[in-house]
Formats: structure tokens, C-alpha cells, sequence
């Protein structure tokens, strides 16, 4: 930019944008023009009240957005009159990546949003309540108080069925307040948007009545912010119609009785067919001419129809105008005065309605800011009704938020899984601290609930916070500064980002931005590599979330090594928690029940039959890894078995290249293990030999001795 105005282009795709950009002077954007821009616009003296106090980029950032409005809108833009400094630090921040993984306005994997969080929640009946709801669920709160609030305004309405019935019903009549003054001020609105907003601004008296008595705090300044705006509703309600056209152009949108010189204009146009009517019997009765008719068209206005035969009858005042087969039509003068003065009426009267609709339109947008106070109230009330709503339709709880570290969850449930699985929901408890539980590493099968189980604790975390109840027995939640989600091997070919490439930078970012106030959510990570490459970084980013001080967040990393349990085991921070599952009659059965330990057998060929995979390919993978479990037993022994020996112990009917080739297979796979077994061990163990070779006997005292050795002991695996 600032390269002096040129041409516009269309720049290639950028992210996947294509925009047009539009170079521009590089004097748009110098602090003080824009700072006397937002202080014109806001009539305030400086912009410190606003927070602005020494951030130029914001001010620069502001008064540009200001200006281009300003210039491309037609009515300018009267109607911004706010600005708010959106601090980050007020915000559990959720980047793109976790609002996708944890599917909180969208679902994954197509079929529109129908089955997001935001879709399970938002019981709001009002458009600006949906937005508003819509942006609690992306910026969740970072003050307590503000999230106490709200949790005591749902809590008000949960409790009262009739308060929350009534709300409900009066919010329900309310149209979209915000975009009404936007359109207002914008010069756009329509007749009907005028009566939209009296008939919403209406409700606001029920309103306040409904709120009256209310204990909770919010719902209390709710009712202060209201305003009843009577004076503004008094004017619509005088001015326009009930039920005006759409457009002024179309007449009738301006009230009998509102304004006296239209009153009389109408009642002049009104009266033109009883005017036509004595005048016709007039003329009769002065030429004789019985079948004599006065007629109207586009063409020649009002005239005189007299038929051919009577023709030579009419007097001699009567002005010839047109000649037809059968008739001939005339004028007169006095005819052609009353004329112009019944069609200047029309277009008088629609010239007068679109005058007096625009007045009404611009003393209404004077009291602006009144209206958007209590739009914001009315937004803010309906946000919280819905809350309330969804806690009961739901059986959601009010979580006990406090300033400690521990998220203590029980019988939480997926808040999108459990109201659209067939099965029962399993509900699952989970503890975690910034202590001895803040790296849980869960293994299990596949489809056991993994996934289920770090999302929503990552769902139930940010609900709470946003001022919703949650889906769980009781919960007790921490103030989060950030909830990151990170799903191995997941796919961003739209970005032409491989796979690994894209779990590798997404991970990257968490290492380096965590901190003890974060909740982390790892997904599978490292599987999109070969095994050992995985494991390592696994086990890597696991002990740096544990270890780094600064980094040491809580974290759920649900994983497919087994090798991780080790880890689990030695770090005093982490616990190995398993998703049980169980066979029954030879066949698996998910429990989806999260419990401490390690789990046992990954269910893989299990999950590959609920798939649909053909039986004969079922069969011949069952038997390929009973062959594989049992010869990987001689992983110790170098040699390949005789054919002989094989055929004895698989049986006859195998081939002898064929258990040749499993024999190496299952030795080189149970070699890797052991070897990765051995490396992970020297890789925990190395820590110590470090420790040990740091400590300086020479000036440890005999107890801090000791105790050094117990630690160290305590590491070793
Ligand atoms: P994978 O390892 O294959 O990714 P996973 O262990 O992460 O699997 P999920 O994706 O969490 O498994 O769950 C698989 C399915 O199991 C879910 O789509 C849901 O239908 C069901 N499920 C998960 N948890 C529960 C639960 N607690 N109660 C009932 N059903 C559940």
C-alpha cells in the first residue's frame, strides 16, 4: 500500500482468497488524520475513553475502516457511534484449527453446519441474539465476573419456566433492531422496516415488566438498559401505517391525521370519483346527450366520450382531442383545470409522503444510539434466555468457575454426539490440575471414544466460559486463556499443505505459545509419519508440554503408541488413563468408559469388520496376526525356521514362502519394537545421567544428596 493510487487488480489467489486489491495514499493512514477522523465521528474531545490511549495502529486501523465506509456508503456512516478496543487478554482465544476440530459453528466433513455445537445451543429467537450468541461461543470471557453473570442470569431463567416462557414469547416479536438502525441510518430502511422496529421497540415495556423483581445481576442492568423509547414509538406509530407497502414510492405509508396539507390532497383525489360522476350527469343534462361518458387514460388524461352519432350535438365550448371509428372524445376547459389539479394532487401527495417518511426516518435516527443500547440489551437477553432453554432441554449444569487450575468434570457428555448417536451417550469423568494430572495420555481402540473424550472436555471448558451451563453431572472449571486442538494426519490438501507438513506446524505453534492457563488437545499426533519418526515426536512434544515450565499446560493426548504409557509412568505430572472396550461371544464391544491405566489390545481388525470389509478378508487378517503375534516371540533368534519346523507350528497347510515372509516381518516389527523400547528407555534415562553429571558432589550437603538420589530414582524407568 501507500504507493500512490493506481490501477486496481485482481490479486491471485491468496489463501485461498481472491480479492481486489486497491492501492492507495499513503496520507489515509497517518495517525492524526485518522484520530481527528473517529474523534469527528465519535464528537468526543480525544479517544482515550475509549482505550485508545498510545495504540496508533488501532487508531490508524480504525479510522480507516471509518473512512471507507464513509466513502463507499451513500449515507455516510451516522449510525457507527461506538468503538470498542478488543483486548485479547479479555478472550479465551480459539484459532481456526480448534474451532474446526471441535466443530463449534460447522461440522466436519460437509453437510452445512447441521450438526456444530452452535446449532445443539442456540435456542435464540431474535437475529442480533443469534450473533451475539455466535460470538460468546468464538471469544469465550476471561473475567469471572462477567461469566458469573451470565451463569446467574441462565440460572434465573432455568429456575423460572414462566420468566423464561414469557421472555421467550416477547423477544420472539422483536425483528433485528441492529440491522434496522444500520438501514436507518444508511438512508435505506423501507416503510416496513419503520413499523418493524415500532412493533419491536414495543415488546420493550413487557419486557422490563418480565424482568421486573429479577435477582441476578445481569438480568437486573438487562432491565436498566432497556429503554422504552416511547417517544420514538409514539412517532412511527403516528406517522406510518400498520401495514405500509414496501416502498414509499408506492403510497398510503403516511398516516391520516399526521399531516394536514396531505390529508387535504387526499381527500381531494379520494373525492375525484364522485367530481367525475356529477360532472358527467352535468354535461348530459346540458347537451342531451344521454350515452355522453367521462373516461381517463394514460395517453390524454380525463375527456369527454361522445358517440359518432351524437357527434354533431355537442356545443361549441367542447375541444376535439381524438377521433375513433364509433366515437369522438373532446375536452373542456373546465374539465382540463380539475384535471391538473386531481392528477397534481397524486403526485403531490407521493412527492409529500416520501418527504415526510424521510423525516421520520431522520428524527428517528437521532435518538440512534438509544436504540442500539437497548438492541444490545434486548441481543443480550435473548443470548441468556437461550442458554437457559438449552440447559433444560439439554439436562446442562451450571459449572462452579474459579481461579485455581483444576478441571474437575463429572459424567461429562459430547454435547453434539449425545443428541445425535443412536446409542446411548456414555458419560465420562476427567481431572486434571497443573500437578500431578496435567498430561493424561489415553490410549484405547479405535472408535473407542478417544476423540469424544478430549473434545468435550475442550466443548465443556469453553461453554462454561462463554456463560453457558454444561453437559456433565458438575463441573469445575478454570479460567483458560487458550484451548488448542491439534488432530494427526488430518488433511489440508485445500492449502496444498501435506499432512505431516500441517500436523507438524499446527503442533509447532502449541509448543511454542502454551501456557499452564491453556488447555491442549492432541489428537493422534505424530501418526502421520513412519513409526519411529511418530513415536519420537510424540513422546517429545508430550515431555515438553510436561516439562517446560512455561509451556506446562493441560494436556489430553490421546494416542495409538502404547510406547507413550512408559512416559505416563515416569513423569510425575502425567496419568495413563485407557477407553475400555470388551469382547463378548468373539466380537468387540465398545464400553466408551474412560478409566486409569494403560490400555491393553488395539481392536484394529474389529473395527476394519463394523467397517464392512469382507469377511474373507476379515478371516485372512485375523490369521495373518495370529501368525505375526506368534512369531514375533523369536524376535531373539536371528534364524529364519526350517520349513519343516514352520509346518509344525502353523500348520501344514501354509506355504513355505509364505511363513518365511511372515517370520521376517513379525521379527523385524517386534526388533523395532524392542528397539524402541530400548531407545525410549535410554531417551528417559538420559535425563538423569544428565542430572548426575550436573550435581556437584562437592557441594551438596549429605540431605541434599539424598535427596537428589530419590528424585533421580523416582525418573529412572
Ligand atoms: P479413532 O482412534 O479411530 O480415531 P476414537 O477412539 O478417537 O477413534 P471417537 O472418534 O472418539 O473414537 O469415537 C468413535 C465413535 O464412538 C463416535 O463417533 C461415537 O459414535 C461413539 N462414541 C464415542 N464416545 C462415546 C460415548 N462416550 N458414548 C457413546 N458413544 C460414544
Amino acid at each position: 500500500m501507500g504507493e500512490g493510487t493506481g490501477p486496481q487488480f485482481a490479486s491471485p489467489d491468496s489463501g485461498g482468497l481472491a480479492a481486489t486489491l486497491t492501492p492507495l495514499d499513503d496520507w489515509l493512514w497517518q495517525n492524526q488524520d485518522c484520530e481527528s477522523l473517529l474523534i469527528k465521528q465519535f464528537g468526543v474531545r480525544s479517544l482515550d475513553g475509549y482505550g485508545l490511549t498510545g495504540k496508533a495502529e488501532a487508531i490508524r486501523a480504525a479510522g480507516s475502516c471509518l473512512r471507507y465506509a464513509q466513502e463507499t456508503q451513500r449515507a455516510g456512516a451516522a449510525h457507527i457511534s461506538d468503538i470498542v478496543y478488543f483486548e485479547p487478554q479479555d478472550h479465551l482465544v480459539l484459532d481456526n484449527i480448534t474451532v474446526r476440530n471441535l466443530e463449534l459453528v460447522e461440522a466436519l466433513g460437509g453437510g452445512g453446519a447441521s450438526r456444530s455445537l452452535l446449532d445443539v445451543i442456540d435456542e435464540t429467537v431474535t437475529g442480533m441474539g443469534a450473533r451475539l450468541l455466535r460470538s460468546w461461543l468464538l471469544r469465550p470471557s476471561l473475567h469471572r465476573g462477567e461469566i458469573e453473570q451470565r451463569h446467574g442470569a441462565v440460572a434465573e431463567l432455568h429456575a423460572s419456566h414462566v420468566k423464561r416462557d414469557r421472555t421467550r414469547t416477547l423477544l420472539k416479536e422483536v425483528a433485528d433492531v441492529e440491522r434496522l438502525t444500520g438501514r436507518l441510518n444508511l438512508g435505506s430502511a423501507t416503510p416496513r422496516d419503520l413499523v418493524a422496529l415500532r412493533r419491536s421497540l414495543d415488546q420493550v415495556p413487557q419486557v422490563r415488566e418480565a424482568l421486573a423483581n429479577s435477582e441476578s445481576s445481569l438480568l437486573q442492568v438487562l432491565n436498566e438498559a432497556c429503554d422504552e423509547l416511547a417517544d420514538v414509538r409514539t412517532l412511527i406509530a403516528s406517522a406510518i401505517e400498520d401495514d405500509p407497502p414496501a416502498k414509499v414510492i408506492d403510497g398510503g405509508v403516511i398516516r391520516n391525521g399526521y399531516a394536514t396539507e396531505l390529508d387535504e390532497l387526499r381527500s381531494l383525489s379520494r373525492n375525484a370519483k364522485q367530481t367525475i360522476a356529477a360532472m358527467e350527469a352535468e354535461e348530459r343534462s346540458r347537451t342531451g346527450i344521454g350515452s355522453l361518458r367521462i373516461r381517463y387514460n394514460n395517453v390524454f388524461g380525463y375527456f369527454i366520450e361522445v358517440s359518432k352519432a351524437n357527434a354533431a350535438r355537442v356545443p361549441p365550448d367542447y375541444e376535439r382531442r381524438q377521433t375513433l371509428a364509433n366515437a369522438e372524445r373532446f375536452t373542456t376547459t373546465a374539465l382540463k383545470e380539475w384535471e391538473s389539479k386531481v392528477l397534481g394532487a397524486e403526485e403531490r401527495i407521493l412527492q409529500l409522503e416520501s418527504e415526510i417518511f424521510g423525516l421520520v426516518c431522520r428524527e428517528v435516527a437521532t435518538e440512534t444510539s438509544r436504540i442500539q443500547a437497548t438492541a444490545r440489551a434486548l441481543a443480550c437477553l435473548d443470548a441468556v434466555s437461550s442458554l437457559a432453554e438449552t440447559a433444560i432441554r439439554r439436562r446442562y449444569v451450571r459449572p462452579a468457575i474459579h481461579d485455581g487450575g483444576e478441571i474437575e468434570i463429572v459424567h461429562g457428555r459430547h454435547p453434539v454426539i449425545e443428541v445425535f448417536n443412536e446409542e446411548p451417550f456414555v458419560p465420562n469423568s476427567v481431572y486434571l490440575n497443573n500437578s500431578t494430572d496435567r498430561l493424561l495420555i489415553i490410549t484405547g481402540p479405535n472408535m473407542g471414544g478417544k476423540s469424544t473424550v478430549l473434545r468435550q472436555t475442550g466443548i465443556i471448558s469453553i461453554l462454561g466460559q462463554m456463560g453457558s451451563f454444561v453437559p456433565a453431572e458438575r463441573a469445575r472449571l478454570p479460567l483458560l486463556d487458550r484451548v488448542w486442538t491439534r488432530v494427526g494426519a488430518s488433511d489440508d490438501l485445500a492449502r496444498g499443505r501435506s499432512t505431516f507438513m500441517v500436523e507438524m506446524t499446527e503442533t509447532a505453534a502449541i509448543l511454542h505459545s502454551a501456557t499452564p492457563r491453556s488447555l491442549v488437545l492432541l489428537d493422534e499426533i505424530g501418526r502421520g509419519t513412519a513409526t519411529f519418526d511418530g513415536l519420537s515426536i510424540a513422546w517429545a512434544v508430550a515431555e515438553y508440554l510436561h516439562d517446560s515450565p512455561e509451556h506446562a499446560a493441560k494436556t489430553l493426548f490421546a494416542t495409538h503408541y502404547h510406547e507413550l504409557t512408559e512416559l505416563a509412568e515416569r513423569l510425575p505430572g502425567a496419568q495413563n488413563y485407557q477407553i475400555t472396550a470388551t469382547e463378548r461371544e468373539g466380537e468387540v464391544v465398545f464400553l466408551h468408559r474412560l478409566e486409569r491405566g494403560r490400555a491393553s489390545k488395539s481392536y484394529g481388525i474389529e473395527v476394519a469388520r463394523l467397517a464392512g470389509m469382507p469377511p474373507a478378508a476379515l478371516t485372512r487378517a485375523r490369521e495373518v496376526l495370529q501368525r505375526l503375534e506368534r512369531y514375533e516371540l523369536d524376535v531373539f533368534t536371528d534364524e529364519i525356521p526350517s520349513e519343516p519346523e514352520r509346518a509344525v507350528a502353523v500348520g501344514a497347510d501354509s506355504s513355505w514362502e509364505e511363513n518365511r515372509a511372515l517370520s521376517k516381518a513379525a521379527m523385524r516389527a517386534g526388533r523395532r519394537r524392542l528397539a524402541a523400547q530400548a531407545s525410549l528407555f535410554d531417551l528417559a534415562n538420559q535425563k538423569v545421567v544428565d542430572e548426575l553429571r550436573a550435581a556437584d558432589p562437592e557441594e551438596l550437603s549429605p540431605e541434599d544428596a539424598k535427596q537428589l538420589l530419590r528424585e533421580l530414582r523416582k525418573q529412572i524407568l
